[in-house]
């Protein structure tokens, strides 16, 4: 059973990673996808159109891949400087994200605000992105398939904007980015790192959960604390890697 799921995910996100890419993905009529046989899929061959910002964010505009293209208002790209230093990544929309089109509108976007200027950081100096881009109802937890089918979309976002460091803010970011299944208060002060240890991934909370447990936010102090000294240590050594 857990086969077929780890199977099921991944041929989702093949599917997803296709898409991404504007590559058309052939689907039989029973739904599911073609055998994978190992081999390259003769669509692979097709143009991608996403190689870039407008191509990627109107992949992501017209997405279809899970059910949550039904219920949303609109999909949330993401914002921010797109040659950022520092990119963001968080959980999903919330119903004012679904509204207004951008990510941390709300008053976890506020606390986010006030968290990035705690290090100097200005919202626009820095990119920001979810593991969703579209909203899941009541505000539930992402599916594994939901975060599997996006996923495509946030690595090409992490292509693009090639940032020197990640802050992964509450469990199901920190969880779907890193792939593990530890709570926050585990994965924070860890070293972590994606793109076989070139981009350094700093967990902290939520600032949704912040606001409900105000006297946390020490040890996001601290864990912000962390992400500027390793931001500090790279742009004093530009070709280190992090220290691990
Ligand atoms: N919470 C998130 O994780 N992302 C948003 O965009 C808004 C709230």
């Amino acid at each position: 059973m857990i086969e077929q799921n780890d199977r099921m995910s991944a041929d989702v996100r093949r599917r997803a990673y296709l898409q991404a890419l504007g590559i058309d993905v052939w689907v039989p009529r029973g739904g599911d996808a073609p055998a994978d046989t190992g081999e390259a899929p003769e669509v692979a061959l097709a143009q991608p159109v996403a190689e870039d910002w407008d191509g990627l964010r109107s992949a992501v505009a017209s997405c279809t891949l899970c059910a949550l293209h039904k219920s949303r208002t609109q999909t949330v790209f993401g914002v921010g400087n797109q040659a950022a230093d520092w990119m963001i990544v968080g959980e999903a929309p919330g119903a004012e994200e679904d509204r207004s089109g951008e990510p941390f509108v709300g008053r976890a976007g506020q606390l986010l605000d006030e968290m990035l200027r705690a290090v100097g950081l200005q919202r626009d100096a820095v990119f920001i992105a979810n593991i969703l881009k579209c909203r899941p109802p009541n505000n539930r937890d992402p599916l594994v398939d939901e975060a599997s089918s996006c996923r495509a979309y946030l690595d090409r976002q992490i292509e693009l904007v090639s940032p020197k460091l990640i802050l992964a803010v509450g469990r199901v970011a920190a969880q779907h980015l890193l792939g593990s299944d530890a709570p926050v208060g585990r994965l924070r002060g860890q070293k972590h790192f994606l793109n076989d240890g070139q981009l350094p991934v700093v967990v902290t909370y939520h600032p949704a959960y912040l606001l409900r447990s105000p006297t946390q936010k020490r040890k996001v102090w601290q864990d912000l604390c962390v992400a500027r000294q390793i931001m500090r240590q790279l742009s004093q050594q530009p070709d280190q890697q992090p220290d691990r």
